[in-house]
This record gives structure tokens, sequence and C-alpha cells, in this order.
């Protein structure tokens, strides 16, 4: 790649998050003449990815392997073939920043990766419904585990006019997401969005939320155009058969880029153990105090939990949902290993049944 189409390049796909960082991890690929891109939608063994010559499909073949966390997904950045490959491969990934990982599956037990190299964790949280800030917690947890950074986005900000039980509100949820930003946003008069626009105008972004929550709205609103339009625009493929393009990942107009899958929308909790204990950093930070350090701030004696649940510094239901999380996260890991135990024991089986019939294929043979 000469300089001028690598100063192209790099205007081109600065659009959807190229930075210097990756254009140098992408060097050697330069090198090989391969193509920097990144995934903005994949399906069946194929995905589309923005390349300085537009919208590309390629094979995911050659990157296809076992490991399910190596699978190609949205928001990944790729060394695709170059222009006159045919059919263009997708030869590597570079490595992610971050990554969502659904870890219950009903197929497999393998982690799946619902988004690559996202930096903000957009949690909505409808201002219509009796805030429930267990459910923020847990959003929260699986933001942190993916790396990205969170913030909540209180919505619907409209139905709540008193400003005094407004601020009410955003200080339950900032007690209950320390160290997170908590905006308010109406997308109905528009109220907030300029604060929502700064905050995912650089980087990548997700929306989190239940459904309801107002995700579609805000994301229409910060696409600047109703981005269920974009996903119905129509595209034909090599094979020149129709097929209606979901682009998962668009470029914002006043800068950042947003992701937006249909397997994000529904997330539960993923294995987020780390997760957990930031969100419950104050609980954590206590523990550590604690005489045993095995504490299970039960009984036991000099135990700072107990002394602070006593002291009314933390609150009985932000331990309450602190427990409820670690023992649901503890459940999903325990069924995750005991499914791949039932595979290693299948596997063996199987294996043991090709021995047993190579032995007996060799015995026949002697005798
Ligand atoms: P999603 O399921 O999270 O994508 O939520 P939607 O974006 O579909 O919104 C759910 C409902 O909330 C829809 O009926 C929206 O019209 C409504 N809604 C979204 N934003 C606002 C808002 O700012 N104010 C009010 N009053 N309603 C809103
Ligand atoms: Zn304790």
């Amino acid at each position: 790649m000469n300089l001028s189409s690598a100063s192209a390049s790099s205007h081109s796909l600065a659009l959807y998050g190229w930075d210097e960082d990756w254009a140098a991890e992408f060097t050697v690929y330069a090198d090989q003449g391969l193509v920097p891109g990144r995934v903005v939608r994949v399906d069946r063994g194929q995905c589309d990815v923005v390349t300085p010559d537009g919208i590309v499909r390629a094979d995911t073949e050659f990157v296809v392997p076992r490991d399910p966390m190596k699978v190609v997904c949205t928001g990944d950045w790729a060394a695709v073939d170059p222009e006159d490959g045919d059919p263009r491969y997708v030869r590597t990934l570079l490595p992610r920043r971050t990554a969502f990982v659904r870890s219950t599956s009903s197929k497999r037990s393998e982690g799946q990766i619902l988004a690559a190299n996202v930096d903000h964790a957009v949690v909505a949280v409808s201002l219509a419904v009796e805030l429930d800030l267990g459910r923020v917690e847990r959003f929260l947890a699986l933001a942190w585990e993916s790396g990205a950074q969170p913030a909540v986005v209180l919505t619907k900000a409209d139905l709540v006019p008193d400003p005094v039980t407004l601020g009410h509100l955003v200080q339950d949820v900032e007690t209950t997401a320390p160290g997170v930003p908590v905006l308010t946003v109406s997308a109905l008069h528009g109220d907030g969005l300029d604060t929502l626009v700064a905050l995912v105008g650089s980087g990548t972004s997700v929306l989190l939320g239940q459904s309801g929550a107002g995700k579609s709205t805000l994301a229409n609103a910060l696409v600047g155009e109703d981005v269920m339009d974009v996903r119905a625009a129509r595209d034909v493929d090599g094979k020149g058969r129709h097929t209606t393009t979901t682009r998962n990942l668009l470029p914002l107009p006043s800068g950042g880029v947003l992701i937006d899958t249909p397997g994000l929308r529904g997330v539960g909790l993923f294995d987020a153990e780390g997760g957990v204990g930031q969100v419950f950093s104050e609980i954590e930070e206590l523990a550590v105090q604690c005489r045993f350090q095995d504490c299970a701030h039960e009984s036991e004696p000099g135990c700072a939990v107990r002394s602070a649940l006593e002291s009314g510094d933390l609150p009985v239901r932000r331990l309450e949902s602190y427990r409820k999380l670690m023992r649901e996260n503890q459940w999903i890991v325990a069924k995750t290993d005991a499914r791949l135990r039932a595979e290693i024991k299948k596997d063996w089986k199987r294996k043991g049944a090709q021995g047993r019939a190579a032995m007996e294929a060799k015995r026949g043979r002697r005798q």
C-alpha cells in the first residue's frame, strides 16, 4: 500500500473507528498486500466488511477455527484479500480490545461473541416503569465484564416532569453504579440527547437494556435516520441472489460508531464474576477488611460487611442483590462446566468405540 492510499484509507475508515493503534497493528498485513476493514455484519460463513473501497463481502472460512471466541463478529477489525481476490477471504482478525461474550447458549457450552471492540456500553433504563436497581446492576456487570466503559441513560425523562423526583432517581442509580456516568434523556423532546451524543461521539458504543427501554428510539435519534430503514436496505450478493442486508455497525453523524445486533438486545447475565465485583466494588472493598479471608458475611466475627449493614452504610438491598448475582453467575458457570464435562465424556466414548472397532478389525484380519 503506498502512502497516498494509506492516508485515504485511514480517512474513510476513521468514520468506523480506525485509529493509529489499529494502523500500527495492521502494518504487517498491509505489507502482505491485505486490505484493512471492519466487520459490519456476519452471517453463515460470510461477512460484510467496510474497507477503503466500500463494503466488501468476504468469506470467513480462513478464520473460523474450533475456538468460538475466534469466530468473526461484528466490530472486529480484519485483514481482507485485495480487490482481485475471488472469493475474498478474511485472512486474520486484529486482537480485540474488548468483547461481549455470552456464556450461556442452548447448543454449545462455549462462549459466543456478540460484539467486538466496544468502548462504551450504554445501559438504557426506562423511567416509565419503577426503577429496578437489581436489573441495572446486572447490565452493568456485563458491561464491565466486556471491557467497555459503562454508562446509564435514564430514558423517557419527559414522564418524570418533577425535577426533584428526577434528581432522586438519578441519585439512586448513581449510588448503585459508582463511577458510572448517569444521564437522563427524553427522545420525545430531545432533552439530554446532546450529552449522549457527546458520550458516544468517540469510539464504538452499544445500547443494552430491557425490551421497551427505548434503545431503538435512541439508536434512531443517534443515527439521525430510521435505523429500521437502514436495516431493510436490499443488497445483491455475489451469487446474484437478493438478501436483506442487516448492517449492525453504523457510523454516527457527530462521530463515533454504534453497534446494534439482535444478539446483544436480549442479553442475560453472562459469565461475569469480575464484572459483578466491579459493580459492587464497595462490598468487595469491605470484604477485604473482614477478619476471615473467606468470610461469607453471615455470622462470622469481625465481619466488615455486616458492620456496614448495621451502621446503615451499606443498604441491605445492595448486599442481597450482590449475593443473588453471584449465585446466578456461579450457577451459569457450573452449568457450563457440566455441559463441558458431558461433551468430554461423549468424545471419550466415541474414541473408545473407534478404538474397539479398530482392535476388532485387527483381530479379524489375524484370524
Ligand atoms: P426498545 O425495545 O428498547 O428498542 O424500546 P423502543 O425504542 O422501541 O421504545 C419503547 C417505547 O417507548 C416506544 O413506544 C417508544 O415510543 C417509547 N419511547 C421511547 N423514548 C421515549 C421518550 O423519550 N419519551 C416517551 N414518552 N416515550 C418514549
Ligand atoms: Zn464478612
